[in-house]
């Protein structure tokens, strides 16, 4: 992975990806796959929008079963399938139990039919997965089951619990750079820090993209024959960039707590909020708690912390959480239903070419994490008709990421290859994004240091640049306890 600007301004690509999540990531990936030159450009550093701000669940898809949409619930069960099959060494099952109480709608007689038709629907669950990796049946417990793997847990009431595994990814972050080094080896331009500031018309055409390196401060132009809007919760804004005047996007705030304190261990646990349920999952040596949602336009004074601690705590009253137990809080915007409908169930790819006679322009409506590749796989096959030239067929849900893994060795080496092989620009891409440092919260100073010094080394800072590659890196913990590093 070589940032070469030269490359990306100096011909034209069938395919410009505007976007370096897990979408835009994935995109890449399988256009380069499939034949096309791709050129994808990042803002910030790959994976620093919303893709780093997640519960890292892979998700099975069991809620869509509350609105019988079995078409989302099977996706979610493909996908999950395809991640533990081609990045084997990030993606694991985790189990869940959520305790049920009572025989009403939400009753141990419900959640056993939900589990059943789970089970049915999910019976391919397994193919083509390593015995490490399969997926057991989802299936009832007893309270006293319930309450040997959950001891905090309130037995009043208790009638059982459901059990059922999906999967966890443990570095959504490697697994990203997994699918854009893929890319890069199928022969992908990629460039992170190279903001798209306006979509290139010719005519009523999109044909690429001004563009400006955020690094050196030049305008570029990045000529696509198709230009595919990754960009996420940013659309509304590329697309005013733009002069396309479109109506605002329904979106949710989403907000996840990362916790001090191991109060799950080996699988996660579910609990009623407020009329809807969170979990905790392990992560590292703590555990994140969400995900909690509210309305994208009416932010609370400090975005929601403390009233998702409050809801947690009523969700797990066992766990006594205090506000010194956050070490870390993931905020994001995600798409929601319109209304007081709650989330999207399904990515939208949307052709604009058909929509809004906009030819040249594809944008991806994204949901999930969980289901990124097939988002990114029908909107590749729609750049494909539209390109109209022939193209391999999609093939990223059999093809293993090799790359698609923690790097290994001392951790000066370690860095030392973020630089050179990885697009490591800067301190914070290093250590929030390569090397998995601080998603459990703040770095200590010595770990910081080391890195800092091998990047040094590699990149020819002096002693100013590395104490302004450190500023920065402690201003992206911003006081709410967010991460800041992302979109400008
Ligand atoms: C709190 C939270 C918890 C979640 N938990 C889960 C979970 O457990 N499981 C799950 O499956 N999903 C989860 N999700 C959803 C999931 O994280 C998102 O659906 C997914 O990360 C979206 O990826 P994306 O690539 O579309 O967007 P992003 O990751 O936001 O990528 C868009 C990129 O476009 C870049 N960009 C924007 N404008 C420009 C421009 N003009 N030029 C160049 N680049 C630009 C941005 O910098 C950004 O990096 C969660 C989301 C949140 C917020």
């Amino acid at each position: 992975m070589k940032r070469d600007l030269a490359a990306l301004a100096g011909r034209e690509h069938d395919l410009l990806v505007v976007g370096g999540g897990i979408h835009g990531a994935a995109a890449a990936w399988d256009a380069a796959q499939r034949g096309l030159s791709v050129a994808l450009v990042e803002v910030g550093d790959f994976g620093s929008g919303t893709s780093w701000n997640s519960l890292k669940t892979i998700h099975g898809g069991l809620r869509h079963l509350q609105w019988a949409d079995l078409g989302a619930l099977r996706e979610s069960v493909r996908e999950r399938a395809a991640l533990l099959r081609i990045a084997p060494e990030l993606v694991h099952p985790l189990g869940f139990v959520l305790p049920v109480y009572g025989h009403g709608p939400r009753g141990r007689e419900a959640m056993a039919a939900a589990l059943l038709a789970s089970n049915l629907l999910s019976a391919r669950r397994n193919d083509g997965l390593p015995a490490s990796h399969r997926i057991p049946r989802a299936r009832m417990l007893s309270p006293r089951e319930v309450l040997a793997c959950a001891p905090g847990v309130d037995p009043r009431g208790l009638t059982g619990g459901a059990s059922w595994t999906d999967a966890q990814v443990s570095s959504s972050e490697r697994l990203l750079v997994g699918f854009l080094h893929a890319a890069a080896e199928a022969g992908a331009v990629l460039a992170s820090r190279v903001e798209v500031t306006g979509l290139r018309r010719n005519g009523s055409r999109i044909d690429g993209a001004h563009a400006l390196d955020r690094e050196g401060g030049a305008t570029l132009e990045v000529r696509g024959r198709i230009v595919l809007n990754a960009t996420g919760p940013w659309s509304d804004r590329l697309f005013s960039s733009s002069g396309l005047a479109k109506p605002p996007s329904c979106l949710l705030r989403a907000l996840n707590l990362v916790l001090r304190r191991r109060l799950v261990d080996r699988q996660a646990l579910g609990g009623r909020g407020d009329g809807r349920y969170l979990f905790l999952v392990p992560w590292r040596d703590g555990c994140i708690v969400g995900t909690g949602y509210e309305p994208s336009d009416e932010p609370s004074g400090d975005g929601g912390v403390q009233a998702l601690l409050d809801e947690a705590r009523r969700a797990f009253p066992w766990a006594g959480l205090e506000r010194t137990d956050v070490s870390l809080v993931h905020r994001g915007l995600v798409p929601g239903r319109g209304g007081a409908a709650g989330l999207a169930s399904r990515g939208r790819i949307v052709d604009h070419e058909a929509e809004e006679g906009l030819p040249g322009l594809v944008s991806i409506e994204p949901v999930k994490y969980t289901t990124a590749r097939a988002v990114a796989a029908r909107a590749v096959d729609l750049v494909v008709r539209r390109l109209g030239a022939p193209a391999a067929p999609c093939r990223t849900d059999v093809t293993a990421l090799p790359r698609a893994r923690s790097l290994s060795g001392p951790l000066a080496e370690r860095a030392r290859c973020a630089v050179r092989d990885e697009m490591a620009l800067h301190l914070t891409d290093a250590v929030l994004r390569r090397l998995d440092l601080g998603t459990a919260g703040p770095p200590p100073p010595e770990v910081v240091e080391e890195v800092a010094r091998a990047m040094a080394s590699e990149r020819g800072w002096d002693a100013a640049r590395v104490a302004r590659e450190k500023a920065d890196l402690r201003r992206a913990y911003a006081p709410d306890g967010s991460v800041r590093d992302g979109m400008p």
